[in-house]
């Protein structure tokens, strides 16, 4: 995935064998750079965590945060929290750079590994397809309440449209077929 600009940066080389975890802030730069619009600003920290101890290692991602989206319903933007985690494959000892969904291939040569693309992509596939403001404590909807109004308001114009129709519709349903019974 060509991904621009951000840089979350793990030098492989310098590190000792074992633990490591490294920690990146994360913000809507990531997003807007690559014009993905649906994330509006972003305010998140990826932890990854690995152990060095050979040439293929897992990387172990924690990403959590806010990002901010706009509503389904009532159109305002609001923030979402997120939380996932996922793993990475990192193969170093490989002939060739390759980059797949679960694993990345860096030659012996390569020092350094962007994690960006990756957080990119975990990102926005982990955004549901609906999204919606949350409720409150006392369970009511925090969408913007003078827009559902509006919203409501129209519904209820549709739906005497709709029963005005139907009404139209046994009416002529009536006229038409008046000895079926
Ligand atoms: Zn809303």
């Amino acid at each position: 995935m060509r991904i621009k600009d951000t840089q979350c940066i793990i030098s492989l080389a310098p590190l000792k064998n074992g633990e490591h975890s490294f920690l990146f802030t994360i913000d809507g730069e990531l997003f807007r750079e690559n014009h993905f619009d649906d994330i509006h600003e972003a305010d998140l920290k990826a932890i990854v965590k690995f152990n060095k101890n050979s040439s293929i290692i897992m990387f172990n991602f924690t990403i959590e945060g806010t990002l901010s989206v706009t509503c389904d319903r009532c159109g305002d933007d609001f923030k979402m929290s997120t939380k996932m985690e996922r793993q990475l494959i990192v193969k170093t000892d490989s002939k060739e750079h390759r980059e797949e969904d679960d694993m990345i291939s860096i030659t012996t040569g390569e020092k350094d590994i962007d994690i960006a693309p990756f957080v990119y992509q975990y990102v926005v596939l982990s955004l549901p397809m609906q999204r919606v403001h949350g409720t409150d404590k006392e369970g009511n909807s925090m969408c913007n309440a003078e827009i559902l109004k509006k919203l409501k308001k129209l519904e209820v114009t549709k739906s005497n449209e709709e029963k005005y129709i139907a009404d139209a519709n046994m009416h002529s349903s009536h006229t038409e077929e008046p000895t079926n019974n």
